[in-house]
This record gives C-alpha cells, sequence and structure tokens, in this order.
C-alpha cells in the first residue's frame, strides 16, 4: 500500500480546548427515535412547529451526498456559508495567538469574523489577473500560527476562478486547513474540488444555498470535509443551528431541479449579454471575466456611478476601497438588467 505523506494529524491542528470539549448532548442526541410520546425538551404539545428540528439535518445531508457522490459523513451544514466560515476559525484558530490567511481583494466575512475571534488575518495580494501568487503566499507556511487559509473560488468580488495547480500547491505544502468557498461554483465552467476531500483530509470545500439555488433567505450552507473535522464542527455548532422550515425549504430547491437549470441558463445567458454590452460602454474600461453571477466592472469614477445608479434606484455594489473604481453587478432578471443598460445610457 502506498504511503500518503499529504494526510495531517487533525487532532493536532484542533485547539485543545475543542478537543477536550464535551459538547451539549440536546434531547434529541439522546433519543433520536421518531415516534414515542415526546416529553423530554420542554417542547409544547401543541403547534405546528413545537417540535425542535433534525439537529443533524440527516433528510438533508442524504439528499446532497446523493447528489456530491460523497457520504453523508462527509457532510456538514451550517446557518449559511458564513456560520462554517466562524466555526472554521472557532475549531482551529486560538484567539489572540494564533493567524489565518486570505487573498486580497477578497470575501469580507474572512477580515470580519477572524477580528470578532481575535485571530489575526494575513492577506496577501492576488496577482494581476486576481490569482493566486504562490511565491508570496509559499513564506507563510513557516508560520506554525497559521492555522487556515481561506481560498474563494470563484471568487468575490472579482469573479474568477483560482488556479487550481496553485490551490493544490497550497493543499500539498501548508500544514494547516484549507477553506476553499465555493459560494459560486455552481456558476462555473470548472466542477468544485469536493473530488479532492478524500485526498487532501485538511481540505475543507464549502458552498451554499443562497446564490445558485436562490435559497439567501433560509440561510443554508455545505461544508465538504472528511468525517474527522465534521466531527468537530458538529462538537462546536449550536445544536439546532438550522431551522425546519429552512432544511425543507432545501429540501424542496433539490427537488426541483428543472427550475435550477431553467434559472441558470438564463442567468448565465444574461450574464454573457451583460459582459458584452458593459465591454462596449464608453463608461466602462473593463469588463473583468466573470464565473460567478456578477460582473466586476472598472470605470474611471465608481463613486459617481454609483451614486448615479442609485438615484434611478438601481443599486450596485460600489466595491472601489477593495478595487480601485470599480462596481461589482449582481446579474438580474432580464428586465432588471434591461433597466441598468437604459440607466447607464442616460448617465
Ligand atoms: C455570498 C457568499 C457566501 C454566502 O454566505 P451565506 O452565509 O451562505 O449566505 C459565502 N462566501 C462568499 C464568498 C460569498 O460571496
Amino acid at each position: 500500500m502506498k504511503i500518503r505523506t499529504d494526510m495531517r494529524d487533525i487532532k493536532q491542528l484542533i485547539r485543545p480546548n475543542i478537543l477536550n470539549l464535551k459538547p451539549y448532548a440536546s434531547a434529541r442526541d439522546e433519543f433520536a427515535g421518531q415516534s414515542g410520546i415526546f416529553l423530554d425538551a420542554n417542547e409544547n404539545p401543541y403547534g405546528l412547529l413545537n417540535r425542535y428540528p433534525d439537529p443533524y439535518q440527516k433528510a438533508l445531508k442524504s439528499r446532497l451526498a446523493a447528489i456530491k457522490n460523497i457520504n453523508t459523513d462527509q457532510v456538514f451544514l451550517g446557518n449559511g456559508s458564513d456560520e462554517i466560515i466562524d466555526l472554521a476559525i472557532r475549531i482551529f484558530c486560538t484567539p489572540g495567538r494564533d493567524k489565518a490567511l486570505a487573498f486580497t481583494p477578497s470575501y469580507g466575512m474572512y477580515d470580519v469574523t477572524t477580528a470578532i475571534h481575535d485571530v489575526a488575518l494575513v492577506k496577501v495580494p492576488l496577482d494581476e489577473n486576481f490569482d493566486i501568487d504562490l511565491e508570496k503566499v509559499r513564506p507563510f507556511f513557516k508560520d506554525e500560527n497559521i492555522k487556515l487559509i481561506f481560498i474563494c473560488s470563484p471568487n468575490n468580488p472579482t469573479g474568477n476562478l483560482m488556479d487550481e495547480q496553485a490551490i493544490e500547491f497550497i493543499l500539498k505544502n501548508f500544514k494547516g486547513i484549507v477553506v476553499v468557498d465555493e459560494a459560486y461554483v455552481d456558476f462555473a465552467k470548472r466542477p468544485s474540488l469536493v473530488r479532492w476531500i478524500e485526498k487532501y483530509n485538511t481540505l475543507i470545500v464549502s458552498q451554499t444555498f443562497s446564490k445558485a439555488w436562490g435559497l439567501a433567505a433560509a440561510r443554508v450552507g455545505m461544508a465538504f470535509t472528511n468525517p474527522e473535522i465534521i466531527h468537530f464542527l458538529n462538537k462546536v455548532k449550536p445544536p439546532y443551528n438550522i431551522s425546519r422550515l429552512n432544511q425543507q425549504a432545501a429540501i424542496q430547491a433539490l427537488d426541483d431541479k428543472a427550475t435550477f437549470n431553467e434559472k441558470m441558463v438564463t442567468i448565465l445567458k444574461e450574464r454573457q449579454r451583460l459582459q458584452s454590452m458593459l465591454e462596449q460602454h464608453r463608461l466602462f474600461d473593463k469588463v473583468y471575466p466573470s464565473d460567478a453571477n456578477f460582473l466586476l466592472v472598472k470605470t474611471k469614477n465608481a463613486n459617481a456611478i454609483y451614486q448615479a445608479l442609485i438615484d434611478q434606484k438601481i443599486i450596485v455594489r460600489n466595491r472601489h476601497k477593495l478595487v480601485d473604481n470599480c462596481l461589482r453587478i449582481s446579474i438580474g432578471t432580464p428586465d432588471e438588467n434591461k433597466s441598468l443598460l437604459a440607466a447607464l445610457d442616460q448617465l
């Protein structure tokens, strides 16, 4: 048998207090049966939503495992993928001592969540194509206090996928945990890195129902990783972190793949149309290629265009502070995009 040298000892990466934590045992942990007279959770015996939801979301997980071609014990669900970012920091980074690393420009929640936990965030600039510059990251592999690297792919707000070989290089050479945030992967031309979770046991792939699945209001995020990391995620999560309504909403969305496909086709078609219209537009110097459901556009005066659009009740995201003179525009319905283009023509 070939000995795998890139398998890491996960327990050594876990914060000692989390390793030793005795988790809260909920009533549904102690008795998980379906039928009987339930007098164990101080629930109200009357009503429609009177019972606590399944703390381990088994029905939704088994659907997802089948779709992703993995086992249910390789799936974790969070209250949005923002909760997964939070839990990963809690599990692996000791406040005031450990650090995480993220690239810039990228998703703002890595900054905020590490700051909440008093975990320093090392920020490594992406290259001129907004891709990973390995020469810039590599020196940080030596820093034993960096426990976590966040890679957002496709990246928010730039829209591009990160180079797969660069991600693999990081997985092979960095001894800590790598979270690949794939919130936009359904819109991308390349498949998810979920296919690597058996090969690299430090890899956590996160996805969400908020974007391609159209369920931002329901707050359901997914993490795909090895059962050992899932065990610790379960240990620290609030017991009933996803409501029954939200678990059901996610299952319903999965049941209706036809609607998903139909919306996906429309959004991708609109992305292409908007891309070529904006490229020709006098207001924009550049439209960055996108593997997501938004476009990053470079202008001469992002603040002025942003404000002028607001005056016409069209709200885009001003990313000027993050990427010089850039706006991030989500792909709307064909009508919404038409209104956007009409408004831009008036400026
Ligand atoms: C939108 C987004 C998320 C989604 O967060 P949820 O909590 O699942 O809604 C996660 N990561 C990135 C990069 C995002 O842009």
